[in-house]
């Protein structure tokens, strides 16, 4: 927690902390740098270094704390009523800790096969720092036969989230004395249309769909953010403002922006032309997070229910690096300690309980790594 690695921030720090750690214990680890080095994720394999192995997947970055109020210091771990305060605590430091804490425990069986450890940066600002990582394993970096993906789910093992996709959409349209508005295109009024449609189609979308896994059982949509206009005398010639797309990972991401360019183009466009044959009305994409759905019979699922006993998996509205993992060919299951209510909030917590849950799912699975007569898990149980 006392690194500050907030997403804007390097997360260097850290990661030397981990590295020296392991170094400590006679465990090397790979470092895949950001782009532009200030970053890096890290890859560890603890045991044989024979195919396959459990990934243990965190990610170092959390998301700001500017704006928030603070009983403590959000960067200074601090315990009250049995729950350690902090930013981090719970999105997701809480379980990177229980795996490097668990690490003895890993290293002091012999493991029929590996556990390695995934770090990455940049997750909350979609799940961008893992991408150069995935594109390794299977190349220089083994590839995992299953990974468990820690994000708060108070233990409860999840197969499925939905989809992010944020867009920026951009009205030019033409200043003009505000005395005569007749003369201009006003931008901002374009984009007040655009929205209004907006808002009518995740009406729609909401009475259409119905999945009942999610809450809400349905795609949702949010305009996040507006800019726009240069004085209240003037017609403004920009708008702009951010939308983002939660997707139910059945739905059609595409179907939003192409209802929206179509009214753009049918109902605002033609009015705006005829005064500015240089109006403009283009949506483009900022970023995706793909949906999360394990295979059916996914090993890491089966997984995650053996060492959890639980009989089923469920499904949350929250992206996570699973989706990514799925993508690139490795199993993946969510499952980690403290509560998503907590993520992101002033006050973050994780209740010390969760930890300790989070600990002895850790110690099953060395258990399970190690003992001789390992029975594969059966691939059952999910509900999906
Ligand atoms: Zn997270």
């Amino acid at each position: 927690m006392a690194f500050d690695t907030t997403s804007a921030k390097s997360n260097l720090a850290l990661i030397d902390f981990v590295e020296n750690y392991l170094k400590d214990r006679g465990i090397a680890s790979t470092r895949v740098p950001s782009p532009d080095g200030a970053k890096a994720d890290l890859f560890v394999t603890i045991g044989s270094e024979r195919v396959g192995g459990i990934g243990l997947s965190g990610h170092s970055d959390c998301v700001p704390v500017e704006g928030q109020t603070w009983t403590s210091d959000p960067f200074v771990l601090t315990e009250r009523d049995g729950k350690l305060f902090g930013r981090g605590s719970c999105d997701m430091k809480g379980f990177i800790a229980c795996v490097l804490a668990s690490v003895p425990s890993f290293t002091a069986r012999a493991l029929n096969e590996p556990v390695h450890i995934i770090i990455s940066y940049d997750e909350e600002v979609g799940c961008t720092g893992v991408r150069p990582l995935l594109a390794r394993l299977g190349e220089d970096l083994p590839r995992p036969r299953a990974v468990i993906v820690g994000e708060p789910t108070s233990m409860a093992v999840i197969d499925a989230h939905k989809r992010i996709d944020l867009y920026r959409t951009r009205v030019t349209g033409r200043e003009a004395h505000s005395s005569m508005p007749e003369l201009g295109v006003n931008a901002i009024d374009a984009a007040a249309a655009l929205i209004g449609e907006l808002g009518r189609n995740g009406a729609r979308i909401a009475e259409q769909q119905n999945d009942a896994r999610f809450l809400p059982p349905h795609s949702t949509l949010c305009v996040g953010t507006i800019e726009g206009g240069t004085a209240p005398n003037i017609v403004p010639k920009h708008c702009a403002f951010q939308w983002q797309v939660r997707s139910l990972p059945t739905a059609d991401p595409e179907e939003l922006p192409r209802d929206l360019a179509s009214f753009a183009e049918s109902d605002l466009l033609p009015g705006m032309r005829r005064i500015s044959k240089d109006a403009k009305i283009a949506t483009e994409t900022l970023g995706s997070v793909p949906a999360f759905v394990a295979a059916p019979g996914s090993e890491a699922v089966a997984l995650a229910l053996a060492l959890t006993g639980a009989d089923r998996a469920g499904a949350v509205s929250y992206t996570t690096e699973a989706g990514l993992f799925e993508e690139s060919g490795v199993p993946a299951v969510i499952c980690g300690p403290g509560n998503i209510e907590q993520a992101h909030a002033a006050d973050e917590y994780v209740a010390i309980s969760q930890l300790e849950a989070c600990l002895d799912f850790l110690g099953s699975l060395a258990g399970r790594l190690s003992s001789a007569d390992q029975a594969p898990v059966k691939a059952a149980g999910s509900n999906r």
